[in-house]
């Protein structure tokens, strides 16, 4: 059976209340998750990869910086993806797959370091920033100096044309993408946050249904209450209006299936409570 282990690279601080309505006003952590998905045949496999140290290069000098000041970042060695991988004694090389929720920097910031991964990405998501520069990128939130070389030659994006029918345990999410083609990781389009954002649904073992919802929510509450953020954070948004929908959609899903374990890429309380309990029964 797949094996998951949700993990993050860094995090941000932000006001609590830009992330939810009602929220207190002192910052929060909001760590950039990303998770390591151990298929038993088709080798392991990433859902996104939280920051590097690129970051912090990409992020030196105007426009980029303005990034940073907006959510000071703070990255210890040992959080990198490369670095965690090691205590589950895989090397970068053995990461056959990434699947890109999004272009957000937070999301793909360690891409470069993964030199043998197929990149697996809704193509709307990347022909919206794919010749995005200077302000026009900063305000995609999307930087281009974090695409490794030959990301083009390892592209695997989804093929939209071929989109399955989701069973009525799914709803109200109807039209999903078998990524692996046995049903162990289907993806389906979140947008509103970003063009083109994918979340994933992951069987992992002991036929616990997870689902991987990117930044449709910044907090697990969100979803849990149907409580959207601040108005503000529509000035960030692809379509605020389009994400309320996503977040309806997430928080009926949620009200029918409360088994099913929601992991917002952000929600330090989800991240944490899901480390727990893997460790308490590995
Ligand atoms: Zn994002």
């Amino acid at each position: 059976m797949t094996r998951v282990h949700i993990l993050h690279a860094g995090y941000c601080m932000a006001p609590e209340h830009i992330a939810i309505q009602g929220g207190a006003w002192r910052s929060i952590h909001f760590p950039a998750m990303f998770a390591l998905i151990e298929h038993p045949h088709l080798g392991s496999m990433l859902f996104d990869t939280g920051y590097s140290y690129r970051f912090f290069e990409e992020t030196k000098t105007f426009p980029n910086r303005l990034y940073r000041w907006m959510t000071p970042v703070t990255l210890r060695e040992a959080d990198l993806a490369v670095n965690q991988l090691s205590a589950f004694n895989h090397r970068p090389q053995d990461i056959s797959r990434v699947f890109i929720s999004h272009f957000h920097a937070d999301h793909i910031a360690a891409l470069a370091d993964f030199d043998r991964a197929r990149f697996v990405y809704l193509p709307q998501a990347y022909k919206n920033v794919r010749f995005a520069r200077g302000l026009g990128a900063v305000s995609k939130a999307f930087m281009p100096g974090l695409i490794p070389s030959d990301f083009d030659e390892r592209s695997a994006p989804v093929d939209v044309t071929k989109p399955i029918h989701l069973p009525g345990e799914y709803a109200p999410f109807q039209k999903g993408y078998d990524l692996l083609g046995e049903e162990s990781i289907i993806a389906v389009e979140l947008p509103g946050h970003a063009v083109g954002q994918m979340g994933l649904f992951v069987r992992a073992e002991n036929d616990q249904l997870l689902f991987f919802v990117a930044d449709a929510a910044w907090l697990k509450r969100a979803i849990v209450k149907n409580r959207p953020p601040h108005k503000i954070t529509d000035l960030l948004f692809d379509d605020g209006k389009i994400y309320r929908d996503t977040l309806s959609e997430l928080h009926t899903y949620h009200s029918r299936r409360p088994d099913v374990e929601i992991v917002p890429s952000h929600c330090e309380e989800t991240i944490t409570q899901y480390v727990r309990a893997t460790e308490a029964h590995p």
